[in-house]
């Protein structure tokens, strides 16, 4: 076999590696032994894992290849956040984000490559060329965080977000596999607690996420709780309207117990009148929420702008008022086009 024809070996589960060696007549618990080599120690060849036969290795070897990520470039701001382009092995580029702040460092990753939702404001909509990242490929952004944290800040990893490229609900079955081993003892056994999902809101997804149980944290970017409004920004609010979002993320409370955070950014003359703040009170009521109100980051010829901080001042105050938890968020890495919305893979 050709190794354009061989399969990625990390694209299979312990029990498809397992039945593998059954079929060849080798044993089943070298499985365990080669998931930890992928996953834990996390070697590029098969020639490293070294508590296995040559025979075994060479088995390996002609029957698969282990994909992974390169860091193609690394940036850093001057504010601390390091941007990474990571170069996957069909050559395609996405984008991660590093944070730190005093108390912990967060990693921002990508799910897909480039994005199919078209939000009028956000950089990753202008790429084309899309294709869902492996679990493999998600997971190894995370690794390199990981490692960058302690080089770079002197602690550890602590944090996980799926902000980066990509809606991560449209590649859901490998977002959940990377998220199951980056919180596996075979992995990096971080809590989910750490990890939040980010989505634009597809509510059938989100019904799915609560029926599985899952133990991580939703946050929806809302932008305007006025569908006409919504629409206009966020297309697929056309065929998801803000009721059908409200009504998963009420189910999603009482399957998880865990409340939302919910997304928004202001623009001046388009989400800054009383009424839309009327409206995002009115849809903050409906079940438990935080509200992270985030700087707009503009990007090239979108004409959009951010309002004044007055009607910030004016979300904040309303919102409080009516008992509702708001954050406001200032963006981290703008310098070199780490911040929300700003991924565009621009370098190249
Ligand atoms: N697809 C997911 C996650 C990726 S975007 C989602 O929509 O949530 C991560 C966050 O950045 C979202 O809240 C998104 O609305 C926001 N965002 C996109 N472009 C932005 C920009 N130019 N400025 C500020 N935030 C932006």
């Amino acid at each position: 076999m050709s190794d354009i024809e061989k399969r990625d070996i990390r694209a299979l589960s312990k029990d498809e590696i397992k039945d593998f060696f059954v079929n060849n007549g080798d044993k089943a618990f070298r499985a365990k032994q080669v998931y930890e080599w992928l996953w834990s120690k996390g070697v590029h060849t098969f020639e490293d894992m070294t508590n296995l036969s040559i025979v075994t290795r060479e088995l390996l070897n002609n029957n698969f290849v282990i994909n992974h990520i390169n860091v193609d470039e690394m940036q850093r701001s001057s504010d601390g956040t390091i941007k990474n382009a990571i170069k996957l092995y069909d050559g395609n580029i996405v984008e991660s984000v590093l944070i730190p702040t005093d108390k912990r460092t967060t990693a921002c990753v990508s799910s897909q490559v480039g994005c199919a939702l078209n939000c009028a404001f956000c950089a990753t909509a202008r790429l084309k060329n899309m294709r869902n990242l492996g679990a493999d490929e998600i997971y190894d952004q995370v690794v390199v965080a990981h490692q960058q944290s302690n080089l770079y800040y002197g602690h550890p990893l602590s944090n996980i977000v799926f902000m980066g490229m990509g809606e991560p609900l449209m590649n859901y079955e490998e977002v959940i596999k990377a998220i199951g081993m980056i919180t596996s003892d075979e992995g990096l056994q971080m809590s989910p607690r750490r990890i939040m999902l980010s989505t634009a809101g597809l509510p059938k997804m989100i019904k799915r996420m609560a029926d599985e149980d899952v133990k991580f944290g939703l946050a929806v970017s809302i932008h305007s709780a006025i569908d006409s409004k919504r629409s206009k920004m966020m297309p697929i609010n056309q065929k998801n309207s803000l009721a059908d979002l409200a009504d998963s993320l009420v189910y999603w409370y009482s399957k998880t117990k865990r409340r939302v955070t919910y997304e928004y950014v202001i623009w001046d003359g388009f989400n800054d009148k009383k009424e839309d703040i009327d409206a995002l009170v009115k849809f903050a009521k409906i079940l438990p929420c935080k509200i992270n109100i985030i700087e707009y980051n503009e990007i090239e010829e979108d004409g959009f702008k951010q309002a004044a901080p007055e009607v910030t001042d004016a979300y904040q105050k309303a919102l409080e008022s009516a008992g509702i938890v708001v954050n406001v968020r200032r963006s981290r890495g703008k310098d070199i086009d780490a911040a929300c919305g700003q991924l565009a893979n621009k370098h190249k």
